[in-house]
């Protein structure tokens, strides 16, 4: 596995790759829901690179960027015995160098839910993606679904600049109890630990009711308040119910597969959730059709 830190190393060692080549980018501090993307992206393709990168323009004032966990160590022999050929590990000097002042904006996409709640926190992502996929040059990039209106943007952004390469979905790894895995889930103190499992209850809770018949998404949004709020340690942020293509909310008896997502504080840590129903669309292929625009 090769490590390179500068543009000019990633160059010459994304030349010496052949054939289809995946890309993962991650923040680090990985976790299996990150090497389960590494794995797809590994049986795939004839090269894997990923990046690790804390990507300061995503964060908004008043985030955790200065907190956020990092283990490069740990996380380069995980990418290692996972596969991996290439590991792009920048710094912020590397990737916004001073007079940097080009970004990439999304718009409609990008409003809604975790837009409306993290200020500019798309545009950071579009941008640092953007410079990703132009010094990677991959076939495909693998995104996890657990980021569903991340995989929407990106997939808008794709088809708006003609980047020349696929987005694949990859499904949500969850803990043994359904919590899903995620980087910021070691700010949770023990108590914190066990309540957080209600995300993943409020998604059974609801898919339950949608797979007996209900469709009254006002009812359905009812159920998920009602249990998340039943955790009084955790400060409910939004339950959502959108259309999965566009990520405009319904009201109303809906058929439409629907995105379910939700944001829930815990102290430090603010976890998001979410499904798409029926639930038999959260497969992989599904999710991947389903989810933003083909
Ligand atoms: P991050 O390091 O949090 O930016 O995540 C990097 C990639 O891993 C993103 O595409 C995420 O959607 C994906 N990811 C994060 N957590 C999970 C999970 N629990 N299951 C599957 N994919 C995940």
């Amino acid at each position: 596995m090769i490590v390179v830190d500068s543009i000019a190393e990633l160059r010459k060692a994304r030349q010496s790759l052949t054939g289809r080549v995946g890309l993962v980018p991650t923040m680090g501090y990985l976790h299996d829901g990150h090497i389960s993307l590494v794995d797809f992206a590994t049986r795939e393709n004839d090269g894997v690179i990923a990046t690790i990168f804390v990507n300061p323009t995503q964060f908004a004032v008043g985030e955790d960027l200065s907190t956020y966990p990092r283990d490069l160590p740990r996380d380069l022999s995980m990418l290692e015995k996972a596969g991996v050929e290439l590991v792009f590990t920048p710094t912020p000097e590397l990737m916004y160098p001073a007079r940097f002042q080009t970004y990439v904006t999304v718009e409609q996409v990008t409003r809604a839910l975790e837009g409306a709640h993290r200020e500019g926190h798309f545009r950071g992502v579009t941008t640092v993606v953007s410079k990703l996929f132009n010094l990677t040059q991959p076939d495909v990039a693998y995104f996890g679904q657990k980021d569903a209106q991340q995989v929407v943007v990106i997939k808008q952004m794709v088809r708006d600049l003609n980047f020349p390469l696929e987005i694949a979905v990859c499904p949500i790894i969850r803990e043994a109890d359904g919590l899903a895995m995620s980087s910021r889930n070691v700010y949770l103190s023990q108590e914190e630990r066990k309540a957080a499992t209600v995300l993943y209850r409020a998604i059974n809770g609801v898919g339950d009711e949608y797979n007996a018949g209900e469709r009254d998404v006002s009812r359905l949004k009812h159920i998920a308040e009602n249990m998340i709020n039943g955790e009084p340690i955790g400060q409910l942020d939004y339950v959502s119910f959108a259309n999965a293509q566009s990520l405009d909310e319904v009201a109303g008896i809906v058929e439409t597969p629907l995105l379910m997502s939700m944001a829930v504080q815990f102290g430090r840590a603010r976890l998001i959730d979410n499904c798409i129903l029926p639930l038999h669309y959260n497969t992989r292929e599904l999710a991947t059709t389903v989810l933003g625009i083909q």
